[in-house]
């Protein structure tokens, strides 16, 4: 028997809709002090112990039982082998991906630049790649082989020298297309190790793994947490919440497009956030039905109902210039917007991680082989951040290169503000070099 979606059904112009939105936009993806409590201690541990830390760990949490550090690694090898027993269909798929997303990000790649005053005097900015970057490919529930393309593949156009990946493997349970990928991407080192002991060894190294510049990639609430505790010691990319998708549609979508679009993010996990937002609310009646109907063919339908429920909701607007403050406010991470004229709308949106434009523009191309990155800004921070680029693994240093008659007129602001600041060593380290 089909039963009823329990979907929120807000009017953006009824009284108390912003109290409402507060409730369902609000997330803290680390504020819990139990998994605070257990993540230090697995960090400190791993630092101290190393490897044995390590291994004990992936016996508790992962149920893989090692008797020997070097079973930490899976051989280069092993990866080959995975891509060459892979099924041509899929390894085509992959490889596709892989090209796709590389020439995208090939035009994100900054170069070094510089110029020349009238003095002589040269400024600039030099380029450099990361020498060793960290990348956690979750592994837990399920396996994200897409995940390898969209971490590795920007590392690689950056020039990073060193990609070494960290896979959990569940009892011992390796994904064939995981380590394909890895192959495929020129991933040059993986571990079988996950949650927040994989980020403390990628961290502060062990006998056995490296430690790195940078850890990118998603994880659950242990490997978030972690990776927040270890910034500073090394770099890290985000820290990623839950999927979440706000469709925008004018109403003229076919309503089962639209129902399965929510579903995509929704089949993520539990606390997953799909919002409509619409103008027609005989559209928004025609798309819950869809849901309802739709939900009992999924396989995976407990977790998208329990997240449609949770955090999901279809909101009723006045107009298209209503949807417009909508997206701005929800900041979501993907945006689909299901209209006529979708450019138009362009100029007006300031905060989404990813704009998905058009009918014919499902999110999910974007998470396999579209070409820009999956790994994009959550719970509303495409207020102030980016998706996963290139510029990630590429970090600038300034140039100044002065001339005399440079260094005599810098020298002379430079003494007075040094003067100014009370720091005699600036001022004389400045004044040495004036013209006499
Ligand atoms: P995971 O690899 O992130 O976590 C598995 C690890 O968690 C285990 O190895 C274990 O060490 C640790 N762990 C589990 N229970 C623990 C406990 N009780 N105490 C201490 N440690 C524990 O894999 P996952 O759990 O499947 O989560 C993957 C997450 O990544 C999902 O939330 C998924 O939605 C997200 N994801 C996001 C993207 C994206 O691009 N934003 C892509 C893929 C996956």
């Amino acid at each position: 028997m089909m039963s009823t979606l329990a979907i929120r059904r807000f009017d953006a112009n009824e009284a108390d809709f912003n109290t409402k939105m507060d409730q369902i936009l609000s997330w803290e993806s680390v504020s819990d002090d139990r998994v605070n409590q257990v993540v230090k201690e697995v960090v400190m541990d791993v630092r101290q112990r190393g490897n044995q830390a390590l291994m004990d760990y992936t016996a508790k949490f992962d149920q893989l039982t090692l008797t020997d550090q070097a079973q930490l690694e899976i051989p280069q090898a092993r990866l080959q082998q995975a891509l060459a027993d892979l099924p041509a269909e899929q390894r085509e798929a992959l490889e596709l991906s892989a090209k796709r997303v590389e020439a995208y990000h090939l035009r994100q790649k900054s170069d070094s630049w510089s110029y020349e005053e009238a003095d002589g005097t040269m400024l600039g900015q030099q380029v450099t790649p990361l020498d060793r970057v960290g990348l956690y490919v979750p592994g837990g529930k399920a396996a994200y082989p897409s995940s390898v393309v969209m971490n590795a593949v920007p590392a690689k156009v950056a020039g990073v020298k060193e990609l070494i990946m960290v896979v959990p493997t569940p009892r011992g349970e390796v994904n064939e297309l995981v380590l394909a990928a890895a192959a495929i991407c020129g991933v040059d080192r993986v571990f079988c190790v996950g949650g927040a002991q994989a980020v403390a060894a990628l961290a502060y190294g062990t006998e056995t793994i490296p430690a790195v510049d940078k850890i990118v990639g998603p994880g659950n609430i242990y490997v978030a947490t972690a990776k927040r505790m270890v910034f500073g010691t090394v770099g890290i990319d985000m820290i990623a919440g839950p999927s979440e998708i706000l469709v925008v549609c004018d109403g003229e979508t076919d309503p089962d497009w639209i129902a399965m679009d929510l579903f995509s993010q929704a089949e993520h996990d539990e606390d997953a956030q799909s919002i409509l937002v619409t103008p027609d609310a005989a559209f928004a009646d025609k798309v819950v039905a869809s849901m309802t109907r739709l939900l009992e063919t999924m396989p995976r339908k407990a977790i998208i109902r329990t997240a449609l429920e949770n955090r999901g909701a279809v909101i009723t607007v006045k107009d298209m210039e209503q949807a417009i403050e909508m997206i701005n406010l929800i900041a979501p991470e993907h945006l689909e917007l299901s209209v006529a004229d979708p450019k138009a709308m362009l100029p007006k949106i300031r905060h989404a991680g990813a704009i998905f434009m058009g009918r014919y523009t499902a999110e999910a191309l974007g998470d396999y082989c579209a070409g820009p990155n999956h790994v994009l800004p959550t719970s509303r921070t495409a207020r102030f951040s980016s998706p996963l680029g290139v510029y990630d693994f590429q970090k600038r240093s300034s140039l100044i290169m002065c001339s005399p008659d440079g260094a005599d007129t810098l020298g002379r602001t430079a003494a007075i503000m040094a003067d100014g600041e009370g720091l005699q060593a600036h001022a004389a380290s400045a004044r040495y070099r004036l013209r006499k």
